[in-house]
């Protein structure tokens, strides 16, 4: 009698186990923490910050890329390079 029992729970279980694996196999896939090159940091010239690079404002400024924690910093940087300049 409890071989049958047992026999039916692992029936069960497996059961149990297959539809949670086939429930799993697509969500797995969003899983995947790729760590791309966003992690890749720059300094604003301007206030000497380090910012991603994907949320960096990239400026090109007399043919040079530079990267900028916000506008108000690149408007200030080029002010102040002009008033370096002479
Ligand atoms: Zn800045």
């Amino acid at each position: 009698m409890t071989r049958l029992i047992f026999f039916v729970l692992l029936i069960l279980v497996l059961y149990y186990l297959l539809h949670y694996l086939i429930k799993d196999m697509p969500s797995s896939k969003k899983k995947v923490k790729g760590k791309p090159e966003s992690e890749e940091l720059v300094q604003d010239p301007y206030c000497q910050t380090y910012i991603p690079k994907q949320t960096a404002l990239k400026k090109k400024v007399e043919g040079q890329l530079l990267y900028f924690c916000c506008d108000k910093c690149f408007k200030s940087y080029i002010q102040g390079d002009v008033k370096n300049s002479t």
